[in-house]
């Protein structure tokens, strides 16, 4: 379905970004691959995915929260996948805190990557998906762009930002063959989890597997984690045909979270 077409998804060394590109690379998109890591491990995966689902991997060490190095890997994906059609934002850090000690330091970061990312990976990739007049531009949000919890400020706030940039591009290109969506996970099983995970457990003086049915108890009425696997799916679908009228929506991948 996606045979021909590039995307770039931020993010993809790990978890849900990770999942995301493995889906559509199997739906037969070349890919452009970023984020942190050992440089050989990410080799590997390079060569990997593309040996797996013979497409062409290409990989950007940006730095997205420096918006020079989004723009040359955007420039990188034009120059060696030959084009930018699907734009997946992914890329995200977490830090908890109380507002009155959260490190200004901390809330610069969290805003630089969870949010202004996204503006600038946008600003680069939309030109040339408007004169092509198809894209798909997907911003992985969170049900924290809806909702709000304790000590999450700069990640709350960034990603109602997040909600917000998405409405804004949606209305942009709302009579072009581009569409803009965000994703909302509630807890997904990644790293980025697993540390709040062992954070609570030593906090509260109880087990890991504990913790972690603590920690869906509290907000996800499934009782279970969303999947890499399930959120790459949902953004194959956005990519085809059948979504080109979902255009400036939050769409929940949450167990239920916010139905409550
Ligand atoms: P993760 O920690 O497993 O992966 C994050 C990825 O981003 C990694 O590849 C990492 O190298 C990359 N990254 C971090 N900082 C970067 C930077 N400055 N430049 C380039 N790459 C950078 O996290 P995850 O759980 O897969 O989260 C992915 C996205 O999903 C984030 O935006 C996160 O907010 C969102 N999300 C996650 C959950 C969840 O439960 N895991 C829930 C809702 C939303």
């Amino acid at each position: 379905m996606l045979q021909g077409k590039t995307a770039i998804v931020t993010g993809s060394t790990s978890g849900i970004g990770l999942g995301i590109a493995r889906a559509l690379a199997g739906a037969g998109a070349n890919l452009m691959l970023n984020g942190f890591g050992d440089p050989e491990q990410i080799e590997a995966l390079r060569s990997g995915l593309a040996r797996e689902f013979g497409v062409k991997v290409a990989y950007s060490g940006a730095d997205i929260s420096k918006p020079e190095q989004i723009r040359a890997m955007v420039g990188a994906a034009l120059d060696e996948l030959g084009s930018a059609d699907i734009l997946v934002n992914n890329a995200g850090i977490q830090f908890t805190a109380p507002v009155e000690s959260f490190p200004p330091e901390r809330w610069d970061a969290v805003l630089a990557i969870n949010l202004s990312s996204v503006f600038h990976a946008i600003q680069a990739a939309l030109p040339k998906m408007k004169a092509r007049n198809w894209g798909r531009i997907i911003n992985i949000a969170s049900t924290h762009g809806l909702v709000a919890s304790v000590e999450k400020s700069a990640y709350v706030a960034a990603k109602h930002g997040v909600l917000g940039l998405t409405k804004v591009v949606a209305l942009e290109t709302a009579t072009t063959g581009v569409t803009c969506n965000a994703i909302c996970p509630g807890w997904v099983l990644t790293p980025l989890v697993q540390q709040q995970i062992e954070a609570r457990a030593e906090r509260e003086g109880i087990s890991v597997v504990q913790a972690k049915s603590d920690l869906l108890a509290e907000k996800q009425p499934s009782g279970e984690f969303a999947t890499p696997e399930q959120i790459g799916a949902f953004c194959v679908f956005l990519c085809s045909e059948s979504a080109a009228q979902i255009r400036g929506a939050a769409l929940p991948v949450d167990g239920g979270w916010l139905a409550q």
